[in-house]
């Protein structure tokens, strides 16, 4: 599911606060590289829920 593009213009990461991109059904920071999940097309930006770029996932 799609987030608006004027959505993602002010959302922000609440750790680093640089902008977020679109990565399949997550959003990525672009700064510290923390994936937020999208539920029913609205961005979960809570530290707590987002993921890791982890461990065995390539770069
Ligand atoms: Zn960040």
């Amino acid at each position: 599911m799609a987030v608006p593009e004027e959505l993602l213009d002010i959302l922000a990461c609440p750790v680093c606060h640089r902008p977020v991109r679109p990565d399949g059904d997550e959003l990525v920071c672009t700064g510290c590289g923390l994936r937020y999940p999208v539920r029913d097309g609205i961005p979960v930006m809570l530290p707590e829920e987002a993921r890791r770029p982890g461990v065995g996932e390539s770069a």
